[in-house]
């Protein structure tokens, strides 16, 4: 540690942080994205008032609520839950790292069900969890349950994400039942895209029942957050008051926080806009499935999984004569030539249809 050019500061981390790469969304400047499953509609335009007008109140010189006590009190009143079953978080993600913080490191175990978020993944190996992957059909993306059962029967925490990002795969009610039972850890069901699902999808009313059971949300999907950064957990007592004493005290700051309790409020109105999402989220599926070639699944989500020849090549080419951006799958083998397409406006759903057809017609263009 002498000399300026000996000197390697890598040799100074943390292992399992020098072996991570940086989350890159892969984002450019781009007309219409549809790369990142927001919501491309935007709020209401009443709502966008009300939000406005909750920041330009907040408070800034003085530090947020650490816990959110209005938004948990007013998302805990929603759930019909107690307050304090609830945690908020900078969004989801901030969740995510927590729990790991909270349950993962050597010895422990997280089981998961690729392809889905990778997320879950990243944070065990910076915490030196252990994953064990229990594969999707390579059809059908549908979870092997008994496979699941007996691979959670050593684990510390189960996530299953429903509707499964990157695929709209649903996990049912009764399959989480059945593992909560079966597993002697925590069962996460991260529902991140759980208001674009068909009704009955949800794993919250098994919260009572099931003592080891948690269902992460976030604001940041349908709820039209995603700038924002607010996500919430709903589950034990005592394991949201761990999450609670490993967080970051302020993480949620009071624009987000007033942000959130006014769209949490106006959660009604956004019902419309979710379900023209739903709406397109089918006539986008029938249209790209009926092109030569194209393999679309069924989701229960606002994207779709799509497995094109040459998704890679089909992504720039969208991105550079469209100015479209889709998320690239093709790199993972259970993903391979697929691309994950959010839905968007009908206006934007058009465009990429046009684009798609175009393309196919003219087979060689990329
Ligand atoms: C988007 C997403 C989240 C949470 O995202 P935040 O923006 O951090 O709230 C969680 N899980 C999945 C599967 C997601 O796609």
């Amino acid at each position: 540690m002498t000399g300026a050019t000996t000197y390697d500061l890598r040799t100074l981390l943390r292992p399992s942080a020098a072996a991570l790469e940086p989350y890159d969304p892969a984002f450019s400047p781009a007309r219409i994205n549809l790369s990142a499953n927001e919501n491309t509609f935007g709020l209401p335009e009443g709502v966008r008032t009300r939000v406005a007008e909750a920041l330009a109140g907040a408070v800034t010189n003085r530090y947020p609520k650490p816990l959110s006590d209005e938004l948990r009190a007013e998302i805990a009143a929603w759930h019909g839950v107690a307050p304090e079953r609830v945690i908020v978080g900078n969004g989801g993600d901030e969740l995510l790292f927590n729990l790991f913080l909270a349950l993962g490191g050597r010895g422990r175990r997280l089981v998961t069900c690729p392809p889905t978020f990778t997320v879950y993944k990243l944070y065990a190996e910076l915490v030196e969890t252990e994953v064990v992957e229990v594969p999707r059909d390579a059809e059908t993306f549908e979870v092997d349950v008994d496979a699941l059962v007996a691979a959670a029967s050593e684990a510390t925490l189960t996530i299953v994400c429903s509707p499964n990002n990157p695929t709209g795969t649903l996990f049912s009610p009764a399959d989480v039942r059945r593992l909560c039972a079966a597993t002697p850890g925590v069962v996460l069901v991260d529902e991140a895209y759980i208001e674009f699902a068909r009704e009955g999808a949800s794993a919250e009313p098994l919260l009572d029942e099931c003592p080891n059971l948690a269902v992460l949300r976030t604001f940041s999907k349908a709820l039209c957050l995603a700038g924002a950064r607010v996500g919430y957990l709903i589950g034990p007592e005592v394991l949201v008051g761990a999450l609670a004493a490993v967080r970051q005290p302020y993480s949620v700051n009071v624009f987000s926080q007033a942000a959130a309790l006014e769209v949490c409020r106006a959660r009604d109105e956004l019902a419309a806009t979710i379900e023209e999402i739903r709406a397109e989220r089918e006539r986008l599926a029938a249209a790209l499935a009926g092109l030569p070639g194209v393999r679309v699944w069924p989701s229960d989500a606002n994207f779709l999984l799509v497995r094109v020849p040459g998704a890679h090549g089909v992504r720039e080419w969208l991105r550079d004569e469209f100015s479209i951006l889709v998320r690239d799958l093709s790199g993972a083998p259970d993903t391979h030539d697929c691309l994950r397409i959010s839905v968007g406006t009908r206006e934007e759903n058009d465009i990429v249809i046009e684009a798609m057809s175009i393309l196919i017609r003219e087979g060689d263009a990329r």
